[in-house]
């Protein structure tokens, strides 16, 4: 059987030994597993060989205490059998449902220390099927195969020895014949693989077209293009049809094809039979039971032919997990602890490019705010706001310069508290599965005690939507639950950043989803949040900054100016023009509020 299981090379049999190092853990259950198959594998030939006795007592000697003796022995076979199919389907299940819990476990911890890079530069549907799909079907190769290795060979060694001892010459024959099933049967199956594939590739585009209509109905409607799809869509859906008939028919010519090549066989082990028993050689237990094993022999002979293509399977899978939790974490060099910082931040020469960017995000950026000062950055988009706020969190590493906090290089500072001293409020407030309560005293915050959990609710202004809520501060938000509106949402991120209470305040278009009236409300907490704390405002919108210590304006990753509000208005064309364009459209928003 070495050509079918053979072809495990090189990284594919690193992958694998790293894969049953998971498994070894729990050996004392898959040894378990391993033994009750042994004895399915062995009781298998057992029910042939039987044959024998029971056929020949009865028919040829007429001696019926032989016959009741099998009989009884058959009811134990099929007791012990049972035990053994239970007991190993048992103990693969929890070591495999085991294994593919740990390496679930391992994945999705390293989703927590990697590099932002990383998650730029994989979509997030890839790396939720690594953890749902990919860890399920690594049980291929890890328990499944070695199952119908061991059992199917104990099992087809035992069959051959019954019908060797039988019929040598009948044996062989029958050990000619077998590989000519096989090739017929492949080459159905090659074809059947194409057209599957081919439905698979159709289904795909079928539902590609239904999708995109979908998400743009309005679109399609709106150009009057719906003859277009529609006729996109049937042509697709045509072929569908026709590929679905082709499988049909590839389908099921394989089993009436096999079956005949197999009868072909038959036949002629049939008559050699008959002359041997013509001459005597052969009686009637010996047949039925020489045919029974043969009969039995099919089934484990498949299952050994198809080893290899689910070893693949599962050696795939594996290598996509362990790619995921050999990815490099984010560096986490820092030594030093701050405690509470000042707050002072600094940002001397540095300079910025993504990973795989053409164009620097930052270019010799030299920025110092002062512990408690309320400053501005403005500019157009992609002028590398957002990327100086990453940079002082450390999700990024500057190619050249350094940023400092209380002047230590953050590079030096661990994580954990380089990040305890920063709270975030950006345009995305994400909440998470759970109660307000919990979104709001999120992860370690959950320890800050009731009292400072209100205080930070009133804060703010969080109190009066969150009391109607149907169950109050317990319920249920994030997805399928209740609908927050955009203000809402806004409200329990600065409550969060209230209760965070970090020395370093980091607001990046914190209102920019909101409508007029609602932003105003909301900039009265954020305010009262970024008194006595260094705070970083990234502005959309002017008017919301005019009162900032400094307003900072960048253009294509530079400082071009900075000073406070009446200053830039009279020295800066680049603020005084963005100032201009945004109060005309503010009046025009107010405008069409009042029309609403
Ligand atoms: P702003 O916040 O001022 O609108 P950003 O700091 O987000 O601008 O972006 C600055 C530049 O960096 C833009 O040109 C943007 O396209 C690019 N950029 C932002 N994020 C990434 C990223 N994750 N990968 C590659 N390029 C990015
Ligand atoms: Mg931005």
């Amino acid at each position: 059987m070495s050509s079918t299981a053979g072809p495990v090379q090189g990284e594919g049999r690193r992958v694998y030994a790293r894969l049953l190092r998971h498994v070894m853990p729990h050996w004392r259950r898959f040894a378990l597993g391993l033994a009750a198959m042994v004895v399915l594998g062995a009781t298998e030939p057992a029910l042939a060989a039987i044959l024998k006795p029971t056929f020949d007592g009865s028919f040829v000697d007429k001696d019926v205490g032989t016959v009741a003796l099998m009989a009884m022995l058959l009811v134990v076979l099929f007791g012990v059998r049972g035990l053994c199919t239970y007991a190993s389907a048992l103990a693969m299940a929890s070591v495999s449902s085991q294994v593919v819990m740990d390496l679930r476990r391992q994945m999705f911890a390293k989703l927590m220390e990697l590099p932002n890079e990383a998650f730029d530069a994989t979509s997030s549907g890839a790396l939720v099927s690594k953890i749902t799909y990919d860890a399920s079907q690594v049980t291929e190769a890890a328990t499944q195969v070695i199952t119908v290795l061991v059992r199917d060979t104990v099992l087809v060694a035992g069959l051959l020895g019954v019908m060797l001892y039988h019929n040598w010459k009948l044996t062989l024959i029958g050990l000619v014949a077998a590989p000519l099933v096989v090739l017929v049967v492949k080459h159905f199956t090659h074809r059947l693989r194409r057209v599957s594939f081919e439905l698979q590739r159709l289904m795909g585009l079928a539902t590609h077209v239904v999708q995109e209509t979908l998400e743009g109905q309005k679109v399609v409607r709106s150009f009057g293009a719906q003859d277009h799809v529609r006729g996109r869509f049937a042509s697709t859906a045509n072929r569908l049809r026709q590929f679905e008939v082709k499988f049909a028919s590839a389908a099921s010519i394989i089993s009436p094809i096999a079956q005949l090549v197999t009868a072909c066989g038959l036949a002629v082990m049939l008559y050699m039979a008959a002359r041997e028993s013509a001459a005597d050689a052969m009686t009637v237990g010996t047949f039925a039971s020489f045919f029974a094993a043969m009969g039995l022999l099919f089934a484990p002979l498949k299952r050994l032919t198809s080893v290899n293509a689910r070893l693949q399977r599962g050696i795939a899978a594996a290598t996509s997990v362990f790619a995921l939790v050999d990815q490099p974490s984010e560096p986490d060099t820092g030594t030093r602890t701050l405690g509470r910082a000042r707050g002072e931040v600094r940002f001397e020469g540095v300079s910025f490019r993504y990973p795989g960017a053409r164009e620097p995000a930052l270019r010799g950026v030299d920025l110092a705010i002062d512990p408690g000062e309320r400053l501005a950055l403005v500019g157009p988009s992609g002028s590398g706001k957002t990327t100086l706020a990453h940079l002082l969190s450390r999700f990024y590493h500057p190619q050249h310069g350094r940023v400092l906090v209380d002047g230590i290089d953050v590079s030096a500072i661990t994580l954990r508290s380089l990040r305890e001293q920063i709270a975030l409020v950006s345009q995305e407030v994400v909440l998470f599965e759970g109660s307000v309560r919990e979104n709001i005293a999120y992860g370690p915050l959950a320890e800050r005690g009731e009292e400072a959990l209100w205080r930070a609710v009133d804060a703010g202004s969080a109190r009066e939507f969150i009391e109607r809520l149907p169950q109050g501060i317990d319920t249920q938000v994030g997805e399928n639950a209740v609908r927050l509106s955009g203000g809402q949402r806004q409200r329990l991120a600065i409550a969060r950043a209230f209760l965070k209470d970090a020395p370093i305040l980091i607001l990046d278009e914190a209102t920019s989803s909101l409508d007029n009236r609602s932003e105003r409300a909301i900039q009265q907490a954020l305010r009262e949040l970024s008194r006595g704390r260094t705070t970083l405002v990234i502005a959309h919108r002017l008017s919301s900054i005019e009162d900032a210590d400094r307003i900072v304006v960048m253009e294509h990753g530079r400082i071009l100016d900075s000073g406070t509000h009446a200053e830039l208005l009279e020295r800066s064309t680049l603020y005084a023009s963005l100032y201009r364009f945004q109060s005309g459209r503010a009046a025009d928003d107010s405008a069409s509020a009042q029309a609403r």
